[in-house]
């Protein structure tokens, strides 16, 4: 098992917990139909937070390119419609 430096492991429960929120960074989930129980990673609350705001930014980024597509096409229109007009 390793872990990244601002990891630890919180005594109270043995799983992997984040050293900026406290948040868990693991979890347990029993094994189906047998003993024992799986423990996997999982995203502690700023790890979350930082995706969701990643996620936030990008759609951000694909409205803006989508506006400017939308404006060079805008541009190409006119100059077309200039072009004929003036003919
Ligand atoms: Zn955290």
């Amino acid at each position: 098992m390793e872990f990244a430096g601002d990891e630890y492991i919180e005594p109270a429960d043995g799983l992997i917990h984040c050293k900026k929120c406290r948040g868990s960074r693991q979890t347990v989930v029993p094994r189906f139909g047998g003993s024992g129980y799986f423990m996997p990673r999982c995203l502690c609350p700023c790890q979350q937070k930082a995706q969701e705001e990643r996620k936030a930014m990008e759609e951000q980024r694909e409205r803006m390119e989508r506006i400017k597509c939308r404006k060079a096409q805008g541009l190409q229109d006119r100059y077309l419609y200039d072009y004929t007009f003036h003919q």
